[in-house]
């Protein structure tokens, strides 16, 4: 490997000059170089707002999902090229693992949840119509487009792949194409996903650029439709969040910082428990994954003051037996960091550290390596340390490797005071079997994290762990760990989408939406809608049966058949008694089931199964005598792109003789794509 390129407008470009070389972090030895020198960055901003973006906004939610799908399936056959490649960065298998795998997953999982909870379409609904007026002829609804800019995504060195992808899988998602800049340090890895992912052809042209070496004057270019999206230390994001473009322009910017994470041992947990076990295993693992350049790891360790000498001792025993060397080696538990500067960065914070406190176990300075050279190679060794909580070193001082400080505290108040002091951090655990200690803590640290995992003997063997991001949940935590948030299942989407209120009579929003709205036309024809296929079907196709006269043996036989004998169903004097009631009411599944009675269209066709119901009210009670009809009208009609056949959504709307709405619900059926 010699210059990385950069893959913008369109092609591979080779910078201008030699570039700056870049090392493996175990041998010292030159992996590449980099250099961004001569990319033009307007050209690359213009390029995705013109040609990338287009092309995924002419896609659904569903084929950018099921892209996405393709691209994860095809990294995974290249798993073992990006692993010897990320040895190089310091790594071990499990490191690696935990970077490619875990990036992969990200894809998989935004795949599926693009399938499962976003629409076939280009538009995003979000919530229900909000009825405006008394007559109904003007109503609202708020709907999500995605912006038509470049989502600048800017990574830190930890992850080289697992970042630009958990970044990359939401904007992609969204519609929005992607400029991604790696650190440099551990570019390679991340120039080589690039490579791959190009090569494959499967993402439309423009939708995936990347930069190797620095950004230039990229950020003066950015406008009010771009977003930056940012991972790195506390001191760069603050840099960039006050960029004059960033600021002029009110780009959406979301900031990953370094946060100082801690978990907290509760005081049932003894030396003996379960949850003492685990939390000394916690520690000492989130010390030495990824030789701690976590930006999850756990940094701060409290423990009720009378147990801080049985957990030194636990989790000295259990850090002895790391073996630091070699990522490649047999046995290796621990590679090395980053870069010779990153080890440089972290001494100069254990010095800092060590002001407050005294180590317990390692030595900052000095360490044994297995097949390797300790000094060419970035390699430390796992150093703990105890300190006094009341000293603001151990809750401000991040040092970005296996390092962890163990703290005392007397009482639930004082250890979330405690953990609140880190400033906002992305992750916190509490290791407890004492649910009422738990519950205090959890509420009392939330407002200052964006994750609280709970650990005790019954979730740990299904346990993520402190330290892994999940695609379905938030990862982002307030204050310190830069306010931001990631991920989070369909919300990471929505950060790429505009928002609007679109106002209107119900016919209009049916329009923009291509929903139907109560209040829009609606044709009721000669062909009764269920005798559609999904190719003939239109929203508004509607059918209106009825009317259908409730008796009292239908409620007497509903209530023995089902053995559903409420006393409001079959108890008149009870019934009458009843404040809502006052007196015998049907059964409201007696009253769905009529509905559905009355709209079916019974011989085979291509309807092909009803799954399930939604949003479903009884509104007004039904008595004896009160005669029932129903309106099924289509309501949103979604093709499946990898099947015969799609949904639709139905609105039912079941009245009595006044008028009056006595149930509401969408009824949701598959129906054939053609005529069977
Ligand atoms: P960094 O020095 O802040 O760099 C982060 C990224 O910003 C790199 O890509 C860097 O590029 C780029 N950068 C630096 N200065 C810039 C500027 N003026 N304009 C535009 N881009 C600029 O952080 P790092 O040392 O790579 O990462 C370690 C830190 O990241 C740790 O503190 C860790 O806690 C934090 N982190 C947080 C998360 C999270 O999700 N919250 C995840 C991982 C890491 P170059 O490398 O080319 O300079």
């Amino acid at each position: 490997m010699a210059l990385l390129r950069s893959y913008v407008s369109g092609s591979w470009h080779t910078a201008a000059d030699e570039g700056v070389p870049l090392h493996d972090a175990a041998t010292g030895e030159e992996v590449a170089r980099i250099s961004s020198k001569g990319v033009d960055f307007a050209g690359a901003l213009e390029y995705g707002r013109r040609v990338g973006g287009p092309a995924l906004r002419e896609l659904t939610f569903h084929q950018r999902a099921a892209l996405l799908k393709a691209l994860a399936s095809h990294l995974r056959e290249h798993r073992e090229e990006l692993y010897a490649l990320s040895a190089r960065t310091g790594a071990t298998l499990g490191d690696s693992k935990f970077d490619i795998d875990g990036g992969i997953g990200v894809l998989f999982s935004y795949a599926s949840k693009g399938k499962r909870e976003l629409p076939n379409d280009t538009v995003y609904v979000e919530g229900n119509v909000e009825p405006l007026s008394r007559g109904g002829t003007f109503v609202a609804q708020h709907i999500a487009t995605p912006l038509r800019g470049v989502a600048v995504q800017i990574n830190a060195f930890n992850f080289p792949v697992w970042g630009p992808l958990e970044k990359f899988a939401p904007a992609f998602l969204a519609g929005v194409p992607s400029l991604v800049k790696p650190a440099s340090s551990t570019a390679y890895l991340t120039a080589r996903l690039v490579e791959l992912i190009v090569e494959s052809g499967i993402l439309p042209e423009g939708s995936l650029q990347f930069v190797a070496g620095s950004v230039g004057d990229l950020l003066d270019h950015v406008t009010a439709q771009d977003l930056v999206s940012f991972t790195g230390s506390a001191s760069t994001a603050q840099k960039l969040r006050a960029h004059p473009a960033i600021i002029r322009n009110a780009v959406r910017f979301n900031a990953e910082a370094d946060s100082l994470n801690c978990s907290i041992l509760g005081p049932d947990a003894v030396p003996g428990t379960t949850e003492f076990d685990l939390f000394v295993k916690q520690l000492t693992t989130e010390m030495t994954v990824k030789a701690g350049q976590k930006c999850t790891a756990i940094r701060r360790a409290f423990v009720p003051a009378a147990l801080l000498d049985d957990v030194a001792a636990a989790a000295s025993a259990r850090l002895a037996k790391v073996t630091v060397g070699n990522p490649a080696a047999e046995g290796v538990r621990m590679g090395a960091l980053a870069s010779l500067e990153q080890r440089e960065e972290v001494r100069r914070s254990l010095k800092a550290l060590l002001d407050a406190g005294s180590v317990v176990f390692g030595d900052p300075e000095q360490v044994d390596v297995v097949d390797a050279d300790a000094e060419r190679g970035a390699f430390i060794s796992p150093v703990l340390l105890k300190a006094d909580p009341e000293r603001t070193e151990p809750h401000e001082v991040e040092a970005f490797g296996p390092v962890s400080t163990l703290m005392p505290y007397t009482s639930t108040e004082q250890v979330v005071d405690f953990a609140a002091r880190g400033g906002g951090s992305l992750a916190g655990s509490v290791v407890s079997a004492d649910k009422e200690f738990v519950r205090d803590v959890v509420l009392g640290a939330a407002p200052f994290h964006g994750r609280l995992l709970v650990l005790d003997a019954e979730d740990a063997k299904e346990s993520t762990g402190h330290g892994s991001p999940m695609p379905q949940l938030v990862h982002g935590g307030p204050g310190r760990a830069g306010g931001g948030e990631e991920m989070g299942g369909v919300r990471g989407v929505l950060h790429h989408l505009q928002r609007t209120a679109v106002q209107g009579s119900p016919a209009v929003l049916s329009a923009v939406t291509g929903r139907w709205v109560t209040g829009a036309p609606r044709a009721e024809g000669d062909v009764h809608p269920f005798r559609k296929s999904l190719a003939e079907l239109r929203i508004g196709d509607s059918v209106t049966a009825g009317p259908r006269t409730v008796s009292q043996s239908d409620v007497d036989h509903f209530a023995e058949f089902t053995g559903d004998t409420f006393y409001a169903h079959t108890d008149p004097e009870a019934a009458a008694a009843n404040p809502l009631f006052g007196g015998i009411v049907a059964h409201g599944y007696l009253v769905v089931s009529f509905a559905a009675g009355l709209f079916v269209s019974p011989e085979p066709g291509p309807v092909l199964a009803n799954y399930g119901l939604e949003n479903l009210r009884f509104l007004t009670p039904v008595k004896v005598g009160d005669s029932l009809t129903v309106t099924l009208t289509a309501k949103q009609i979604t093709p499946r792109i990898d099947q015969e056949y799609g949904e639709v959504r139905w609105d039912a709307d079941v009245t009595n003789a006044e008028g009056e709405s006595v149930a509401k619900y969408d009824v949701l059926t598959l129906v054939s794509k053609e005529q069977p």
